[in-house]
C-alpha cells in the first residue's frame, strides 16, 4: 500500500516536472537576478562581535557603531559600506535591521571573508614568506593607453610603468624576488598577465592603475579584489546567475580582502587621500592568479588637482613606499602554515646523498678525484684527502641538512 503510494507520487512529481524540464533544457545561463534574499544567510552582528569583547550602539537613526579596547567598527545602515579602524570596506550586501527586535544583520559571508580576517589576521594563511616572489603588473600598454589628462600630458599606461619600476626597485631592496609583467610599451592581454605571474610562481600580485571618471570631482583611492563566488561585485546589488562560477583566485578571497585592507589604509593614510574604500570586480587580471591578487587604483588622472599631485616625484615615493608597508604589514600579521615539504622529505633526501658519498676516498685510477666529490658551492666545504676523508665527508652531510632547511625555509616551504 505505502509502495502504491510512493509509486503515485513519482509519477505525479514526473508529469509536472517534466515540462519544466523539457522547457529548462538547451537554455543558456542569462543574466538573471536571483532572488538574493531568500537565498543568502545573514548573521547578527552583535552575536558575532560578542566573541571579540565588542559592545554596540545605534546611533543617529543610522549608524551601528561597535567596538573594544582595539578596534572600532561603523556599520551603515541600508549600506554596504563599513568602516573598519577608519578605513573603508564594501560588504557584499547592505546592513539590515530587525525593526521588531532592534537588532542589525550583515550576510553570512561578510562575516566570514571580511570580519574575521579584519579581527583575527594572525589566523590567515600566509602565502608571501620573507624574501618570496612578488609579482607587479604595470596595467595597460602599447595601443591600450589606459586613462588620460590631455591637459596635463599624462598617460597612464607610462605612470603605471614608472610606479612599477620603482615599486620593484624598493621590494627588491626589502629582500624580496620581483618580476614584472611588462617592463617595456608593450601590448599585453589580461590573461597573459595572470598566467605569467603564475608561471613565474608568484607568492603574491599587485595590479597597478590610475582611474577616471566622468565627473572631474571624483579622486580618492579605491582597492579591489576578484568578487567572491556567487556574489555580486560592489558596483551592483544584486547577484547575476553568470556570477555563480568559482574562479582560481577564489581560493584567497580572505588573503585577498586582508591584503587589499592592509595596502589600502597605508596608502590613504600616508598620501592623505579620499579613501573610496576596498571593493570587489570580476577582473580579468586577476582572475586566474593563483596567488593573493590585488588591483589599486592610486588616483584620478581626470581631476586635474589630483593628476598633478600623481605626476610629482614625492606622490611617487610615498604611494611606492605606502604600497611596501601594506605588503610588510599583510606578511607581518599573517602566520605561517604551509607545510608544503614534510620534514620526513628533507631525511629521505639526506640519506639517499649519504649513500651517494663513499665512505672511503676514491682513488685516483676511479676517474674522480675527492675534490670533485665535495664539490659544492653554498657548503663551501674545503677538499679534504687521505686520512680526514671521514671528518670531511661528516662536514659535508651536516652542511647540506643545514643549507636544504635553510632553503626550503626561505622558500616558505617549511614553518
Ligand atoms: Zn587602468
Amino acid at each position: 500500500m505505502l509502495f502504491k503510494q510512493w509509486r503515485s507520487c513519482v509519477i505525479f512529481a514526473c508529469i509536472i516536472g517534466l515540462p519544466a524540464c523539457v522547457l529548462n533544457a538547451g537554455k543558456r545561463p542569462t543574466n538573471k537576478s536571483l532572488s538574493y534574499r531568500d537565498t543568502y544567510k545573514t548573521e547578527d552582528i552583535e552575536n558575532v562581535l560578542r566573541h571579540y569583547n565588542f559592545r554596540c550602539v545605534y546611533e543617529d537613526g543610522k549608524y551601528f557603531r561597535c567596538f573594544n579596547c582595539t578596534h572600532h567598527i561603523a556599520f551603515i545602515l541600508e549600506s554596504k559600506e563599513m568602516i573598519f579602524d577608519g578605513t573603508k570596506l564594501f560588504l557584499t550586501r547592505p546592513v539590515v535591521k530587525n525593526p521588531r527586535q532592534n537588532r542589525f544583520f550583515v550576510a553570512a559571508v561578510d562575516v566570514e571573508k571580511i570580519l574575521k580576517p579584519l579581527l583575527e589576521p594572525e589566523k590567515i594563511k600566509k602565502y608571501l614568506p620573507n624574501g618570496g616572489c612578488i609579482v607587479i603588473d604595470a596595467g595597460h600598454g602599447g595601443t591600450a593607453e589606459g586613462a588620460k589628462n590631455s591637459r596635463l600630458k599624462l598617460v597612464e599606461k607610462r605612470l603605471t610603468l614608472n610606479t612599477a619600476r620603482a615599486l620593484q626597485s624598493a621590494l627588491s631592496k626589502a629582500g624580496y624576488k620581483v618580476f614584472l609583467t611588462r617592463d617595456s610599451d608593450v601590448d599585453l592581454s589580461l590573461e597573459q598577465r595572470g598566467q605569467l605571474a603564475n608561471k613565474l610562481k608568484a607568492q603574491l600580485f599587485v595590479s597597478l592603475h590610475y582611474n577616471a571618471a566622468e565627473s572631474m570631482q571624483a579622486r580618492g583611492i579605491e582597492t579591489f579584489t576578484y568578487t567572491f563566488a556567487s556574489h555580486p561585485s560592489t558596483d551592483r546589488t544584486k547577484a547575476l546567475a553568470s556570477d555563480e562560477s568559482t574562479e582560481v583566485n577564489n581560493r584567497f578571497d580572505i588573503q585577498n580582502t586582508y591584503l587589499a585592507y592592509c595596502i589600502q589604509k597605508s596608502v590613504t593614510l600616508r598620501l592623505g587621500s579620499i579613501d573610496r574604500g576596498v571593493r570587489r570586480a570580476r577582473f580579468g587580471v586577476l582572475r586566474h592568479v593563483h596567488c593573493p591578487a590585488i588591483l589599486i587604483e592610486c588616483g584620478f588622472l581626470s581631476n586635474d588637482d589630483e593628476a598633478s599631485k600623481i605626476a610629482t616625484k614625492t606622490y611617487q615615493e610615498k604611494l611606492v613606499n605606502s604600497i611596501i608597508k601594506g605588503i610588510q604589514r599583510y606578511v607581518h600579521n599573517t602566520i605561517m602554515r604551509t607545510v608544503v615539504v614534510p620534514p620526513t622529505q628533507i631525511l629521505k633526501d639526506f640519506q639517499s646523498k649519504k649513500s651517494s658519498l663513499p665512505k672511503r676516498p676514491l682513488l685516483k685510477s676511479q676517474g674522480t678525484s675527492n675534490k670533485q666529490t665535495f664539490r659544492n658551492p653554498s657548503a663551501e666545504v674545503k677538499p679534504f684527502c687521505g686520512a680526514s676523508y671521514r671528518f670531511a665527508r661528516k662536514i659535508y652531510l651536516a652542511n647540506f641538512l643545514f643549507y636544504e632547511k635553510t632553503r626550503l625555509k626561505s622558500m616558505g616551504l617549511i614553518g
